[in-house]
């Protein structure tokens, strides 16, 4: 698991890098009109890919806290995707007591390995 973080990580600075590069080249005036537009949809595909690493290195890093019980679960793909959320916590069911709330979020602990 710890290793699959670092991975993702890994993938989603170099896609970022990646983005940076393809959007610098395309703003150059010197290259014909077809290739700044070649770089700028490559540079968007690139960009949802890395959207959805970071969404998976997001939602492997840790489980929600209920507010109304205290349980601590992890949610389901679908509501973590679709639940607003704030920086630190994000709207969803409890499994345990069913009730909606904006759940706190916690990390898990780096010491354990999987
Ligand atoms: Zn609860």
């Amino acid at each position: 698991m710890k290793n699959l973080t670092k991975i993702l990580l890994s993938v989603c600075i170099l896609l970022i890098s990646l983005i940076l590069i393809m959007i610098s080249a395309s703003l150059f005036a010197f290259l014909p009109i077809y290739w700044s537009i070649l770089l700028v949809v490559l540079s968007s595909i690139t960009f949802v890919i890395a959207l959805v690493v970071a969404i998976l290195l997001d939602y492997s890093a840790g489980d929600y806290e209920c507010k109304k019980c205290g349980h601590r679960f992890k949610p389901t793909m679908r509501a973590y995707v679709w639940g607003p959320h704030t920086l630190t916590t994000r709207y969803l069911k409890c499994p345990h007591c069913g009730e909606k709330s904006y759940c706190k979020r916690r990390l898990s602990e780096f010491s354990e390995d999987e």
